[in-house]
């Protein structure tokens, strides 16, 4: 592995001083899952994906780790570990979709030192990414190998110039929930809805959301639920011990009297960035949610654009949106 320079940040002004006087090669480190042990234990780099030479550790920031959970809403600290999600009692009652997909995320260990931050802002997981000898879009390079190549985890709705699929579960939650991104750097806090955070390839094809370098994520806010509110998670893995969603499925749903009122529904592993199913919200508008979730969910296939090896996600995505939706209702 390369060298690097760890900085200890006290502060998050201190964090955002030291991205800032460092430049891009400069990068935010929470628990080091992805950063250190995968993409640079793994030489993982390009023209447009410098290898880091300084790394700025923020869960040395008290006011980053924590969680604050009331009636009145949610805030969660960017540096919180996935374990205290999913052990947070205030937060599985108030707004139960989130601890279910941060308990799918990795395994115990991973989830105990893997922050909430780092999973919502890791690195792709496409293979050829994740591969020292594939020089793609994504690094920089003039190719996606995964057109031509293995894409059976690719995406199937919203792919161009990179196929690759949002890996986060936490993300899939927190867009379901309709929370919001605090955002620290040099010229103060801006607050961002999860709506506009992720960031697909045409946008730029070199990053996944709307951080720019001398910029973290400093915290996650959540408002309450509505009245009628339920939620549902499930997601469908390869292998059963612990692995990305093939496809998964969040569902905020607010009904009145069995009619779809309100909600949202989410799909992560089939689209770069957690994927808002609109097209089956508004199939479900007003209507007996029982009698008319089948034929939605459907829609999905509207927007979907297989690749050569995984026209079985719409299959899936179709059934778990149904099973979702089923699901919050019980
Ligand atoms: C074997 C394995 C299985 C996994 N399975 C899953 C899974 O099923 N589902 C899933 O969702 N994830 C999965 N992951 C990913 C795992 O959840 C992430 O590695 C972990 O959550 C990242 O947290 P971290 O704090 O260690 O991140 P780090 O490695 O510290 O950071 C990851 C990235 O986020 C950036 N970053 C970190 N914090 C911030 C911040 N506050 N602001 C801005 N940028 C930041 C870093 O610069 C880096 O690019 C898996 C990982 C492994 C190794
Ligand atoms: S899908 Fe994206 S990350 Fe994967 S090879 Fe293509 S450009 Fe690279």
């Amino acid at each position: 592995m390369k060298s690097f320079e760890l900085h200890d940040a006290r502060t998050v002004d201190e964090a955002v001083g030291l991205l800032d006087k460092l430049g891009p090669t400069a990068k935010v480190v929470g628990g080091g899952s992805d950063l250190v042990d995968g993409l640079m234990k793994d030489w993982i780099q390009g023209k447009g994906l410098p290898l880091p030479a300084f790394l700025v550790d923020i869960t040395t920031i008290p006011q980053l780790t924590g969680i604050n959970a009331t009636p009145q809403g949610a805030t969660i600290g960017a540096a919180t570990t996935l374990s205290a999600i999913v052990e947070s009692q205030p937060l599985r009652q108030g707004w139960p979709v989130l601890g279910e997909a941060a308990q799918a995320v990795a395994s115990p260990l991973i989830r105990n030192f893997g922050t909430l931050g780092g999973n919502l802002n890791q690195r792709p997981r496409c293979w050829y990414f994740r591969g020292e000898k594939f020089d793609c879009y994504k690094k920089g390079g003039d190719f996606c190998f995964a057109v031509t190549g293995d894409n059976r985890y690719h995406a199937v709705i919203g792919g161009e110039l990179c196929y690759m699929v949002h890996p986060s579960d936490t993300a899939v939650a927190l867009l379901a929930l309709g929370a919001r991104a605090r955002i620290a750097g040099p010229g103060g806090q801006r607050e961002v809805a999860f709506d506009d955070y992720f960031v697909g390839p045409r946008t730029d094809v070199l990053r996944e959301n709307v951080l720019k370098p001398n910029e973290l994520l400093s915290e996650v806010t959540i408002s309450p639920l509505a009245a009628n509110t339920k939620t549902a998670w499930i997601k469908l893995k390869d292998r059963q011990v612990y692995d990305f969603a093939q496809v998964s499925v969040a569902a905020v749903v607010t009904s009145e009297g069995g009619a779809w009122k309100d909600g949202r529904i989410v799909l992560g592993g089939v689209s770069p960035v957690p994927y808002r199913a609109k097209v089956v919200e508004d199939a479900l508008k007003g209507k007996d949610i029982k009698a008319t979730i089948r034929q939605a969910a459907a829609a999905i296939r509207t927007v979907a654009r297989p690749m050569s090896l995984n026209a079985y996600k719409v299959d899936i995505a179709q059934g778990l949106i149904e099973r979702a939706v089923l699901q919050a209702l019980a």
